[in-house]
């Protein structure tokens, strides 16, 4: 059961009232004695109460003096708002501190509402995006201008960043990455990326120029390897094995070089340059007679379905030079009399390639990193066959240019299912010229 009235301010108030009821009543006034006790009490609890409103109007004065139950109301109150007093310090001083390390940081951090509104930023926002105080409330999209920017802000997708030459300092590359949190409000965070894009730069001017600088004395030696070889009965035969093992390791060398000039150009290249309908049945007929020229000698069968008509926006030598790296590499790792399909099909969420082969199969271990550049689940096996490691980063890069992806699906000892997955963005059912 609830107490609504405090033990001892009871006890004391029946025992006043009976006293004052005896003194009353032996004087024949009981009625009066009783009721000036109870005014008497009404009238420190009206003080009480006024001594508390005051308090608390006025929080920064001393805790009212008073006796009795109004003494602990007025302790406990005092209590508690010390305490909510404290909590609230902490919480401030939290605030603060995440405040001043978000402030320290180098990389731009940037709040965004939910109608795209800015709304704070750190010192480091103000330096790489040149936003300035009265920038606040702001759309974000008035502030950073580029069409990149405004496709990756409106319809992301968030979780892949945007890397992008910055708006306000030449030279200088940033990367955008936005998150959503609270009510579809959007954490941004730019960070210059200046030294590593350099970097990444040089690397790839070092790879295109050294494949470049080899190309003409490779030719040279491969010219004259090649006229040797025409004339190797004018030789002792001692040097035929050598001569054709020299040649077999310039023409190695000369597809190594070639790959490496295909990344360093598929690497440079915008994505959207020029793309055009390429007729992706006839490329792929084409592939699959050369697929079945080199196949013959083992003994394998590669099957070919296509669904006619179904045309890719893209580029036509980059696409070959994909579909045939799979196919060929189909029939280099599958063992004699091995069976090779190869299937170009689409449905409603757009278009496949597909290559299966029931040939030794890849570790799943291997797989995350086929892609990689000269990576291979079996190095003496691959050398053998004459790969250069490089085709299927180049695989990666043509499908990447054309908004696609590879999924590689492997049983080791059974074989292999390498599917290049378009989006239907990028395909059509008929030719346009
Ligand atoms: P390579 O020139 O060595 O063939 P790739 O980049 O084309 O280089 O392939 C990388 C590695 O993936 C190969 O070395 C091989 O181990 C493995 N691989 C590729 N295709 C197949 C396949 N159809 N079956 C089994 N292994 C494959």
């Amino acid at each position: 059961m609830k107490r609504y009235l405090p033990e001892r301010e009871t006890s004391e108030l029946l025992l006043a009232i009976v006293a004052a009821g005896a003194v009353g009543w032996f004087f024949g006034i009981a009625g009066w004695t009783v009721a000036a006790v109870l005014v008497l009490f009404l009238w420190r609890s009206l003080r009480d109460l006024e001594r508390l409103r005051e308090w608390l109007r006025n929080p920064e004065q001393d805790v009212p003096d008073s006796k009795g139950s109004w003494d602990e109301v007025f302790q406990d109150i005092y209590q508690l708002r010390r305490n909510e007093r404290r909590s609230r310090d902490n919480l401030l001083n939290i605030i603060e501190r995440a405040r001043a390390s978000v402030s320290a940081l180098e990389e731009a951090v940037t709040l965004i509402d939910s109608a795209g509104n800015l709304e704070w930023w750190n010192p480091a926002a103000q330096a790489l995006l040149g936003i300035r105080p009265r920038d606040r409330g702001q759309p974000i999209l008035n502030l950073i201008r580029t069409p990149s920017f405004n496709r990756y802000f409106q319809h992301g997708p968030y979780e892949e960043g945007l890397k992008m030459a910055s708006p306000r300092t030449p030279g200088q590359q940033l990367q955008f990455e936005i998150t959503r949190f609270g009510d579809n409000d959007r954490l941004m965070i730019v960070y210059d990326i200046t030294r590593l894009h350099n970097l990444e730069q040089m690397r790839k001017d070092f790879v295109a120029n050294v494949s470049h600088e080899l190309r003409t004395p490779l030719t040279v030696l491969s010219g004259y390897l090649e006229t040797l070889n025409d004339q190797i009965e004018d030789f002792a035969p001692r040097w035929t094995r050598a001569l054709s093992q020299m040649q077999q390791q310039a023409t190695r060398m000369n597809n190594l070089v070639n790959d490496l000039l295909m990344l360093s150009r598929l690497e440079s290249q915008p994505e959207d340059r020029e793309p055009q309908w390429v007729d992706v049945p006839r490329l792929l007929r084409q592939i699959h007679h050369d697929a079945e020229a080199m196949a013959k000698p083992k003994g394998q069968s590669v099957t070919l379905e296509v669904e006619d008509g179904l045309c890719l926006l893209g580029r036509e030598a980059d696409l070959r030079s994909a579909f045939s790296n799979l196919v060929t590499n189909a029939v280099k790792y599958t063992p004699d009399n091995g069976l090779i399909h190869v299937r170009w099909w689409s449905d409603s969420q757009g278009a496949y390639f597909r290559v299966s082969d029931n040939g030794i199969g890849i570790d799943p271990v291997h797989v995350p990193r086929l892609t990689e550049r000269f990576y291979r689940a079996d190095a003496a096996r691959s050398s053998a066959t004459g790969g250069t490691g490089l085709g299927l980063a180049i695989v990666k890069h043509v499908l990447m240019q054309h908004k696609g992806h590879l999924d590689i699906h492997s049983d080791l000892g059974k074989g292999s299912r390498f599917s290049c997955i378009f989006p239907s963005s990028v395909i059509a059912g008929t030719i346009e010229h």
